[in-house]
């Protein structure tokens, strides 16, 4: 490449040749060149390391091709789009790990079933809007629909994140809901594993009712593809699901059954009774340490989601939190939400004792903190489940805030944000740190994260592979249609 002085670079600046965006994400875009230079911006890279002050990227066909700090006489490329950055801070594009595209239905009311939209539409837009430029769903409701959604994005149709697809729940008997297959047996959680495997889906979850058998089932088979599984469970324990080779567990101690003082072999005793005993541990304890050290002694990640989590807790998160998510959506899934929790807030003002929510998230904060302590790595994803309230984009960077309330510094939590996930996914190489050779998926935004983490919700651009996208055009353009489509 030719390099002309700085001087010269800013002259040409405007006069470069753009539009190597399709027509059908334009109106979603703000900066659209070759080669474009970020300066003077605060960078946090992703490894963990402190923010760094006045930095210069550069970034070439979609790669960061320099990076490192603004000294004033640095060669440009020729013809570079050049953006002051000064007060701004870029963090890589965030690697969420438990995500999802449906979002519960507003409630339909007495005995109607309990359903999941497929939010092909608004999720893909408000993960990117949020920063979120990789994301690996963690189960599939509507599989089909999901590969379509990844195939037009990768096509350049659609916007949204680079998906890395999970196929549909292993979810043994009972089902948790409707829309859930029943696995028969472990020959059918092999069964399954191929077939999905076959179809293009690139990792696994299993399901809270899934058995031990059909656990150990899925996870060879899933391994013999070379793909990885993860869980969200509750009839196998922790450390019973690392022994049969699991790879990842979904939201941590709070769902582990393997402390309950019933628990029987391969049986769900169900969320709240495990949760009244563990509320009374100690994460201190030895127990809860035992099952750290085993964990990571069996390489096994956990994904955060503190901010489903939180959202069960009573007023929490602060009411600002979620005015910014209202005009985003359905004006019936905003009233659902709100019922719901106004409800969660008074059983607690009526029966205190009966609220462990608030107990649990800080005792699962404390077990992250411990986790990555001693040596276990640990990602994120915002979940969009739950009662609603948690919206894809949003919860990530809630996610963020509250890694920070549980001790992590902002520069850690962005690391477990980017490229744990990315190490994890096998795509380090190209994702999830702010390096010469990676994809530019960078979020910039206002401020300072390193001092106030809350700034990572001040995004004024994504970066995806060096297309910088436009937060507010993209949530603008699903308003109103989260719980719906
Ligand atoms: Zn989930």
């Amino acid at each position: 490449m030719k390099r002309s002085s700085i001087a010269l670079a800013g002259l040409l600046c405007g006069a470069v040749a753009s539009a190597q965006v399709p027509a059908t994400l334009q109106p979603f875009v703000k900066v659209d060149a070759p080669v474009v230079v970020l300066e003077n911006v605060r960078v946090i890279d992703g490894t963990g390391a402190p923010a760094q002050e006045n930095q210069m990227i550069v970034l070439e066909h979609g790669k960061i091709t320099s990076v490192g700090p603004q000294t004033g006489d640095q060669l440009m490329p020729t013809g570079a789009k050049m953006i002051d950055l000064a007060g701004k801070t870029v963090f890589p594009g965030l690697v969420g790990m438990h995500e999802h595209l449906f979002y519960p239905l507003p409630d339909g009311g007495p005995g109607l079933l309990r359903l999941y939209g497929e939010m092909a539409d608004s999720a893909p837009r408000l993960y990117l809007a949020g920063g979120v430029t990789t994301a690996r769903t963690a189960g599939s409701l509507e599989p089909y629909t999901d590969i379509s959604v990844k195939q037009a994005i990768d096509a350049g149709q659609i916007p949204g994140p680079k998906l890395f697809l999970t196929g549909p729940y292993l979810e043994g008997s009972p089902a948790l809901g409707p829309q859930l297959h029943t696995l028969t047996g472990p020959d059918d959680a092999a069964r399954l594993v191929d077939y999905w495997a076959a179809e293009g889906m690139t990792s696994f979850k299993a399901y809270t009712h899934i058995t031990p058998e059909e656990l150990k089932a899925a996870v060879d088979h899933a391994h013999e593809h070379g793909l990885k599984i993860t869980g969200h469970l509750c009839a196998v324990g922790f450390k019973e699901a690392a022994g049969l080779g699991i790879d990842n567990l979904e939201h941590g101690l709070v769902v582990d059954t393997e402390f309950y003082s019933q628990k029987k072999t391969g049986v769900c005793p169900g969320q709240r009774p495990a949760q009244a005993e563990l509320a009374k541990m100690d994460v201190e304890g030895p127990e809860i340490q035992g099952t750290i050290r085993f964990l990571i002694d069996h390489h096994v990640a956990v994904t955060s989601t503190l901010a489903i989590f939180e959202s069960f807790a009573p007023n929490r998160p602060p009411m600002s939190e979620e005015m910014r998510v209202r005009t985003s959506l359905l004006p019936d899934a905003w009233g659902s939400y709100a019922t719901t929790r106004a409800a969660i807030a008074e059983r607690a003002q009526d029966q205190p004792s009966e609220s462990i929510s608030g107990r649990l998230l800080k005792m699962e904060e404390r077990f992250e903190l411990d986790f990555v302590m001693r040596g276990g790595v640990l990602m994120a994803g915002c979940d969009p489940t739950g009662y609603g309230g948690v919206l894809p984009g949003f919860g990530d960077q809630r996610n963020l805030e509250l890694l920070v309330e549980s001790g992590f510094s902002p520069e850690a939590a962005i690391h477990i944000a980017t490229q744990n996930g990315a190490q994890w996914l096998g795509e380090d190489a190209q994702l999830g740190t702010i390096a010469v050779g990676k994809a530019a998926d960078l979020v910039v935004v206002d401020g300072n994260p390193a001092k106030n983490i809350a700034d990572v919700e001040k995004v004024e651009t994504v970066f995806k592979d060096g297309v910088g996208y436009d937060p507010q055009k993209l949530i603008a353009s699903v308003r109103g249609l989260v719980g719906l489509r």
